[in-house]
């Protein structure tokens, strides 16, 4: 259990951050959730996981591209809880275009949400940790931060970059060892933002939407079914218990086995 603990979890309104913040206020977490959508949603997600877990959740609209709201995002969460005990930085924002095609404002939006505003976010907390003895930071990363597929150059550098950043805390803090920091990469996980990709793929092929789901996965090479979001969620809360200490600068696959399985089929 986490009781006492605060934990800030980046885009948190829906998705794995929306599973992260449940479960980590399940656990006992103060959580102050952060993200966009429409404001009666979030407000009902939040109320909802509120009286679900007994825990006080509370939610911040920073934009993260935006240094200004970042540091208010902190400032308000240190405020209202007095600590941040865990970070989890999930928030991303993805484009979908070849790098030939890639628009310049359009790469710097992504990097800043995806790359920067994680590292920003590191910076502010880790000083609070340190005085507290105690701390866990979870990346999101990704498979396309192992390996690449095409028309994802901003997501497959960022989520790259940060398993490289992770690994940088880890060395710095591996002195201090109560205060982790790893990452996540998972497989394809059904999300809002999967079902959108799932329809889009749909319509270009002409499919139902349950071909289409079968056959987005088929093309990534994770054949047997996608992960829940409530899955990444529990990897989420198990590198914030007690007994995960000794685990810091980890890229953790979750992922089916598809990215240990990228050469099946390989010649030779
Ligand atoms: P999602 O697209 O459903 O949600 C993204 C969240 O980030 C939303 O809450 C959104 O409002 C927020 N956000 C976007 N831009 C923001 C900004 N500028 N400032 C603040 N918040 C912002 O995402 P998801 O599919 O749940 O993925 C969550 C994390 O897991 C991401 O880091 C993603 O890269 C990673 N991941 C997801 C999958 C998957 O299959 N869904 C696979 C591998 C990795």
């Amino acid at each position: 259990m986490l009781k006492g603990r605060t934990a800030l979890v980046t885009g948190s309104t829906r998705g794995i951050g929306e599973a992260a913040a449940r479960t980590l206020a399940a656990q006992g977490c103060n959580v102050m959730m952060n993200g966009f959508g429409d404001a009666d949603d979030i407000e009902a997600k939040r109320s909802q996981i509120e009286a679900d877990s007994g825990s006080t959740v509370r939610y911040h609209d920073a934009d993260l591209s935006d240094e200004k709201q970042l540091d208010d995002l902190v400032d308000s969460t240190e405020a209202a809880f007095g600590r941040i005990d865990i970070l989890v930085n999930n928030a991303v924002i993805r484009y979908f275009h070849t790098v030939d095609d890639f628009d310049r404002d359009n790469w710097r939006h992504a990097l800043s949400v995806n790359l920067t505003a994680p590292f920003f976010l590191m910076q502010r907390v880790l000083p609070g940790m340190r005085t507290l003895g105690w701390g866990r930071i979870i990346n999101m990363a990704s498979v396309l931060g192992l390996g690449a597929r095409g028309g994802r150059a901003d997501y497959v550098t960022s989520k790259t970059a940060i398993i490289g950043l992770t690994r940088a805390v880890a060395a710095e803090t591996k002195m201090e060892p109560h205060i982790t920091c790893n990452a996540i990469c998972p497989g394809s996980v059904l999300t809002p933002n999967t079902e959108i990709k799932i329809s889009e793929l749909a319509k270009a092929d002409g499919l139902d939407f349950e071909e289409a789901k079968a056959q987005y996965l088929l093309r990534r090479g994770q054949k047997t079914g996608y992960i829940e979001p409530a899955q990444i969620a529990d990897l989420i809360a198990f590198l914030c218990q007690e007994s995960s200490m000794d685990i810091t600068g980890a890229a953790i696959p979750i992922d089916r086995g598809r990215s240990a399985t990228w050469l099946d089929g390989a010649d030779g």
